[in-house]
């Protein structure tokens, strides 16, 4: 079992498009397509770790979450003081009800975000949801 980045690596893709079915993110939200993108067996091969899935799903339920009012992913000019206060208040509330610190910057690498903060998460959907609303 490996991670996406290892994947990519042993699959010869680009860390940004899918390693199984060479979608880029732009194609990802494109339904008609994804039912006919090629699939890759190759890449299936080395599986699809669970951890990963939860870290990935948490990250990207949190990254929706913070764009909730703005209604676009894209974070311009324009829309990013809304983004920013949206993105402090979900942070307080998962300090305040989870005490935990979450996608807070690492000095040299990553996120405070892992494996651990991810299985909490989903371990209480309720008040997850109830968080990032
Ligand atoms: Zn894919």
């Amino acid at each position: 079992m490996v991670d996406g980045k290892v994947c990519s690596a042993l699959c010869k893709t680009s860390s940004m498009t899918c390693p199984i079915c060479n979608a880029t993110i732009s194609k990802m939200n494109d339904i008609a397509s994804a039912r006919s993108r090629h699939i890759d067996n190759e890449s299936l091969q080395f599986g699809l770790s669970v951890l990963q899935a939860y870290i990935r799903c948490f990250k990207c339920l949190l990254h929706i979450a913070y764009r909730l009012e703005l209604k676009v992913w894209k974070v311009t000019k324009e829309n990013k003081e809304p983004f920013e206060r949206k993105k402090r208040t979900v942070q307080a509330e998962f300090k305040n009800k989870m005490g935990l610190s979450v996608d807070i910057p690492k000095s040299g690498f990553g996120t405070t975000n892992d494996g651990y903060m991810a299985r909490r998460f989903f371990a209480n959907p309720t008040l997850f949801s109830e968080i990032t609303g």
